[in-house]
């Protein structure tokens, strides 16, 4: 039933309520840490996935598994007043794998604080992000007794695969998800520890090159000369392929690259970086070309294509006099606004078609780059209700240089898209000894709830 007559947002109120209730929110955040959610090896998701329904419910939203081709896609609705906007909050309850088993200080899902943290497989990937969104409505409802906007959160089980059903389902269920914008907590803020809001992220295609020739490996000496050798053949497409100015000479590759607005620039000046120090961090004596690009332009909103591996011949001790038969090279492509997955396979297929034409291609998994515009209304709202919450004004960031599947809310469902993280940056997200800072555990509840009173107040 909506809530109609919601009495209005007193934050002060709601953040004291939550400092009242570090302790058992904590406890309940550990309590679902402990049911592991292992999507690659398929063990426990069902049952977390009930878990946490239950939660979903019990905090007072309507829940419902959608139909999906694999693990329970979990909806949970609450209204808020007519003319409020309805965000989607997405997250999802599936975690990596805990191996290597040996190197965790305390097992994986045997929830332990330790130095202000809390120690688990999914304390910040992110069991630990969407559970304080879950706190931050749980909250708001104690203090006001009704939501200020609408919300749907949606929970999806298989984000640690690939989230191979989250396309499909949102395009199925377009009417059941509609919403004004989506806000994802996941991942760590900057390197800083400022807070950052995310407003895109790069798109990537893989591809693999086989180049075959005889049938089987050939004496250097008697074929040498006379049989073609795969590896030089890949090593000479892929030298057509990208410049040692770094630019990628693949036709027609750079004709549907943005160039950055005036606000985006200004964005990307706030996130520079000490060049030395990075390089440092890292081992590097330079960066690659081309050089002129600043740092945070390079990952926002320059492609790049990206040579994985290349595999074939003889690699063992000594030498050995052998014309390799078959050679691979693995690559990458990451994307900017406004490429397209398709628009580049097919710019690369052709561009091998044209050079290599024994050369085979494949196209792995690709993902489309997503951007939500700095001037979305939303924008100015959720930094103001950011830094009411962390006592800081928190980083614009226009585009991550890493993937995540934001184009099915972006280009699918047809609205903004925010990351909101809430974990540290050092958070050995995918690695042992995963953990969440409590702090920002409560900072996060406090900007989930910060970030609804915002929505509501915009009417
Ligand atoms: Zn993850």
């Amino acid at each position: 039933m909506p809530d109609t007559a919601p009495r209005p947002i007193d934050l002060p109120t709601v953040f004291a309520h939550v400092d009242a209730h570090r302790q058992v929110f904590l406890d309940r955040l550990a309590d679902y840490l402990r049911h592991p959610s292992i999507s690659a090896e398929g063990v426990g998701v069902g049952e977390t996935a009930a878990y946490v329904g239950d939660v979903m419910e019990q905090i007072g939203l309507a829940t419902r598994a959608l139909p999906s081709g694999g693990w329970p896609v979990l909806l949970g609705e609450r209204a808020g007043p007519p003319g409020a906007p309805t965000v989607l909050l997405y997250g999802h309850y599936d975690v990596q794998p805990p191996d290597p088993l040996e190197a965790w200080v305390s097992p994986p899902f045997a929830p332990t604080v330790r130095d202000g943290r809390l120690y688990a497989r999914g304390a910040g990937d992110n069991k630990g992000q969407h559970f304080a969104q879950l706190l931050a409505i749980e909250s708001l409802l104690a203090v006001a007794g009704a939501l200020p906007c609408s919300v749907k959160v949606l929970l999806e089980g298989e984000e640690e695969i690939g989230s191979p059903h989250l396309a499909e389902t949102v395009r199925e269920q377009r009417d059941a998800l509609a919403a004004d914008l989506v806000i994802t907590s996941d991942g760590p803020v900057h390197e800083s520890g400022r807070s950052q809001l995310v407003c895109g992220v790069r798109g990537v295609v893989s591809f693999e090159l086989r180049a075959r020739h005889a049938e089987r490996d050939l004496h250097s000496g008697n074929w040498g000369g006379v049989a073609p050798n795969p590896l030089w053949t890949l090593v000479h497409l892929l030298s057509t392929m990208k410049d040692e100015r770094g630019l990628i000479s693949v036709d027609g590759f750079y004709d549907n690259v943005l160039a950055p607005t005036p606000a985006e620039d200004a964005a990307l000046a706030e996130l520079s970086v000490d060049d030395a120090a990075v390089r440092r961090s890292v081992g590097l004596a330079r960066f690659d070309e081309p050089t002129e690009r600043p740092y945070a332009d390079r990952l926002a909103f320059w492609p790049t294509l990206t040579l994985n591996g290349l595999h074939g011949g003889y690699g063992g001790p000594g030498s050995k006099t052998v014309l390799p038969h078959e050679a691979v090279a693995k690559c990458d492509v990451r994307l900017v606004e406004a490429q397209s997955v398709a628009e580049v396979q097919g710019k690369i297929a052709a561009h091998v078609a044209r050079h290599a034409p024994e050369v085979e291609i494949d196209f792995g998994s690709g993902m489309e780059p997503s951007k939500t515009p700095l001037d979305s209304p939303y924008v100015a709202p959720l930094r103001a209700a950011i830094a009411t919450a962390q006592g800081a004004e928190p980083l614009l960031v226009p585009s991550l240089g890493g993937s995540l599947p934001d184009y099915v809310w972006t280009k699918l469902l047809g609205v903004p898209a925010f990351g909101v993280p809430y974990a540290n940056p050092d958070e050995a997200n995918h690695a042992p000894n995963e953990n969440i800072e409590v702090e920002r555990f409560y900072a996060g509840i406090k900007t989930g709830a910060a970030m609804l009173a915002a929505l509501g107040a915009m009417g």
